[in-house]
């Protein structure tokens, strides 16, 4: 979405036309800018309307003590039961998916990640699933979250570029990402979100079963390398990908495009990656 258009759609919630003054656009501007770019509602609510006078309880005509209504029994909403629940069902679930085409449905209809609830569109996969390279980024971005594609803005085309560099077309790569719901604002998926969805990530890479599994940025790499380090001492060697069933698979993890964006003289360390997983390509 276009900063125009981001600042639109925040507008909707201050008032139904468009014209700001300067004040306006200025507070609408900072908001976007501290990433408050999504709308939670269709309809504007002005805060400032008078609230109706809370209503008095009615005069008890018996005397015997009131006691409150039993509430209904209620089970915890999916996204607030513990991690390890979220976790233990996530991995029932993905276990439980034969296909990509069920794991799909499957992820999309889990209510373990609360990212879910914020997010307009979920973001399964983009590519041709079964070829001997699997890239799996962050999470989605707002591009990605609006087209329900993964590395579909700024940063999916340097990455189709990286890809075209060795000769790859993105559709005969694989790509994903460690979770499928984008993060308000763009900020990094916590621990527990990650937690949440590494199951079905991992069924995912099982399903697609490449020769070659290429984590993008730290967030991906430290998830499925189950590592702490940074993503500058995970690159630039081949490592070793061991999922909690099947085989291990090799890895190679590469610096995320949208770094690259602000730091375009790491671009050579990315460069001999993509050489590396070239190679190995060519070699298998
Ligand atoms: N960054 C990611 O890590 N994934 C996307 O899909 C887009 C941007």
């Amino acid at each position: 979405m276009t900063r125009r258009g981001k600042k639109l759609r925040l507008c909707y919630h201050f008032s139904m036309n468009e014209e700001f003054s300067g004040a306006e656009a200025a507070l609408l501007e900072w908001y976007v800018a501290a990433g408050a770019d999504e709308a939670i509602g269709d309809a504007p609510v002005d805060r400032f309307a008078p609230r109706p006078a809370p209503r008095k309880p009615p005069a008890s005509t018996s005397s015997a003590p009131l006691r409150p209504a039993p509430s209904p029994p209620q089970s915890p909403a999916p996204a607030l039961r513990s991690r390890e629940a979220n976790v233990q069902t996530a991995r029932e679930t993905a276990a439980a998916a034969a296909t990509l085409a069920e794991l799909r449905a499957a992820f999309e209809a889990f209510d373990g990640c609360p990212l879910k609830a914020t997010a307009t569109n979920f973001v399964f996969a983009d590519g041709r699933p079964g070829v001997p390279l699997m890239l799996v980024g962050e999470a989605p971005g707002a591009d990605e979250d609006r087209e329900g594609l993964p590395f579909v803005g700024a940063a999916g085309r340097l990455l189709d570029r990286m890809l075209e560099a060795i000769g790859i077309a993105r559709e005969d790569a694989y790509i994903s990402n460690i979770v499928p719901w984008r993060p308000p604002g763009n900020r990094n998926p916590t621990d527990s979100e990650i937690a949440a969805c590494l199951p079905f990530v991992e069924r995912h890479i099982e399903l697609a079963a490449p020769q070659i599994l290429v984590p993008i940025g730290g967030v991906s790499a430290k998830a499925l390398l189950r590592s702490r380090e940074g993503i500058l001492r995970l690159r630039g060697r081949w490592l070793i990908y061991r999922p909690p069933e099947g085989e291990p698979m090799t890895a190679r993890a590469l610096l995320h495009p949208a770094y690259l964006l602000r730091q375009p003289a790491q671009k050579k360390l990315a460069w001999r990656d993509l050489l590396e997983i070239r190679d190995r390509l060519d070699a298998n």
